[in-house]
């Protein structure tokens, strides 16, 4: 993506990822700093295999 949008957890909406709190409501944003990229990807990581995983044992338990 090209621009870096946050939106924000409580009303979402979409502030520049340099603010620290939301611009419509005034509550911290979810951590945009360089670094926490990495951890993101992380957990978003995590949170896929997650889902595949749940979904596979979804299959396995529900009948067809
Ligand atoms: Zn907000």
């Amino acid at each position: 993506m090209s621009n870096c949008k946050v939106p924000c957890l409580y009303c979402t909406t979409e502030n520049e990822d340099t603010a620290k709190t939301c611009s419509n409501c005034g509550m911290e944003l979810p951590d945009s700093h360089p670094h926490s990229g990495d951890y993101r990807r992380k957990r978003f990581k995590w949170g896929f295999w997650f889902t595949v995983i749940f979904c596979l044992v979804m299959m396995a338990y529900l009948p067809r």
